[in-house]
């Protein structure tokens, strides 16, 4: 599947159709939107680019020659600046507009304007151009990009998701689902058209190990479409209890590559699944697969790889479904260990809905830094760490098979409710953040912190933020489509 995909912030989307759809007298209307091209590769997955929505200018009025409910005619004239815009800040122009008349499709017109729009782009830009066409029709987006090659042909993106509160996605392809049908009891809660946006995605999974094999497990079972598994860890007896289709012989072998053997086997023919045996924030390779990703699932136990996780909701606009386990190990008075508390988390972070993981007091600047002490001193004693006024980060907990396994349970559940809505929360929990309380038996939320001067979640300054380097650190070097 290797069509493009469109991501549009829901705050823009929301303006754009306001937009669209007020003209006094019904009449088309038409904007320029901005798009961010993600173009990276992933090693055994089709290319796919990523188009992100940055900005929008709607036309201005002198732009336009005349316009009624089913045409607009406008001056390309007027666009050079855009197109100016467009080269300078290394942008993919998009052209949108509706049919008030409820037309479903692109028209002839369409065709002809886009083949108008594609030209004049490559005389001012080059022949490298791209040109996404969007469409509203009242219910639904089209979207189909073309290319200054070959600009006579449209090519048809596999979806369009609207990432706000929650995710809507348009444009995929529809399932025929029977009750024969490897998902029918998945589409019997959710509906038919849920298995079709399922196989549209691309998922990023970091961690392979209690709560990274279960989620995969469950993701291909429910038929996503592409699915990545990273994780550099190795496999040691002792992860028996809690991953996923492990065998004991497995000692040593990369658990990520353990993991993808294991979902091919249970021979799911629309799921492709690829491995990835890194680090992430090491790894230029990874990071471009989850760049490529529309949504990512952190399952890491590590507050530097967390950190980075955080930052690619906002640079790549993706949801954050962040999954850790925390709990404290105590002695009663004949020196048995008992769970003087457990809990698991799940965090659901948005482009621009819910609290980052600084703000959730899921990570900190010194368990970061303190991790990264450690890395270049794993024998640094507890009182080192002291002396030093670091501190370990407070989640850590013993790994216990139906813990872990049941906070990857909630994980995935959160990411259907993004896409389905289903669930009805009680007033004192949180979309973005749900504790499992595994000794007490409740769930719960920690107070909002509400930060306004947050720079993630608060300002949301890095949102569609422009990348010199991946993620805009020098060490994991430039991306190949910024060149
Ligand atoms: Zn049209
Ligand atoms: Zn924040």
């Amino acid at each position: 599947m290797n069509k493009p995909r469109i991501t549009l912030l829901e705050s823009l989307e929301s303006n754009l159709i306001d937009y669209l759809t007020g003209h006094p007298d019904g009449h088309e209307r038409a904007a320029i939107i901005f798009f961010r091209r993600l173009s990276r590769p992933v090693k055994n997955l089709p290319n796919s680019d990523r188009y992100i929505s940055v900005d929008t200018i709607p036309f201005d009025e002198k732009w336009i020659n005349s316009s009624s409910a089913s045409h607009i005619d406008f001056d390309l004239e007027h666009l050079r600046e855009v197109f100016r815009r467009c080269e300078e800040e290394d942008l993919v122009f998009g052209f949108v507009h509706n049919h008030p008349t409820g037309y479903a499709g692109f028209s002839d017109t369409d065709d002809c304007n886009e083949f108008n729009l594609i030209q004049a782009i490559s005389n001012r830009n080059g022949l490298d151009s791209k040109l996404v066409a969007l469409l509203w029709d009242g219910k639904q987006w089209h979207a189909r990009v073309r290319n200054a090659q070959s600009p006579h042909d449209s090519i048809p993106v596999r979806h369009t998701l609207v990432v706000g509160k929650h995710i809507k996605i348009y444009g995929y392809q529809i399932e025929e689902i029977d009750d024969k049908h490897a998902s029918a009891r998945q589409a019997a809660a959710f509906g038919k058209p849920f298995v079709g946006m399922l196989k549209s995605l691309r998922v990023i999974v970091i961690g392979a190990s209690g709560t990274g094999s279960p989620t995969t497990t469950l993701l291909a079972r429910s038929s996503v479409g592409e699915i990545i598994t990273v994780d550099n860890d190795k496999f040691d007896p002792t992860n028996i209890n809690r991953v996923r289709g492990s065998k004991t012989r497995d000692k040593g072998r990369n658990k990520a590559e353990m993991l993808a053997e294991f979902i091919k086997d249970i021979d799911l023919p629309s799921v492709e699944i690829v491995a990835i045996d890194a680090l992430i924030d090491k790894s230029p390779e990874a990071v471009d697969a989850l760049a490529s990703a529309d949504i990512v699932f952190g399952c890491t136990d590590d507050q530097i790889g967390r950190e980075l996780l955080l930052n690619a909701v906002y640079y790549y606009a993706q949801p954050l479904i962040d999954v850790g386990l925390g709990g404290d190990l105590d002695e009663d008075k004949d020196g048995n260990p008992y769970l003087r508390y457990h809990f698991g988390r799940v965090s659901t972070i948005l482009p621009e809905y819910g609290e980052c993981l600084f703000c959730q007091d899921v990570i900190n600047e010194t368990w970061i830094r303190t991790e990264f002490e450690l890395r270049s001193n794993p024998n640094m004693s507890d009182e080192e760490i002291k002396a030093k006024y670091l501190q370990k980060s407070g989640e850590n907990a013993p790994g216990v098979g139906p813990f872990t396994s049941a906070t990857a349970d909630y994980g995935v559940a959160g990411f259907y409710n993004l896409i389905r809505p289903y669930r009805v929360l009680p007033e004192e929990l949180r979309n973005d953040q749900i504790l499992i309380d595994f000794v007490y038996m409740s769930l719960s939320s920690r107070e909002q912190k509400n930060n306004k001067e947050c720079p993630y979640c608060g300002t949301h300054s890095l949102l569609v933020k422009k990348e010199k380097y991946r993620l805009n650190r020098p060490s994991l070097g430039k991306p190949n489509d910024n060149n």
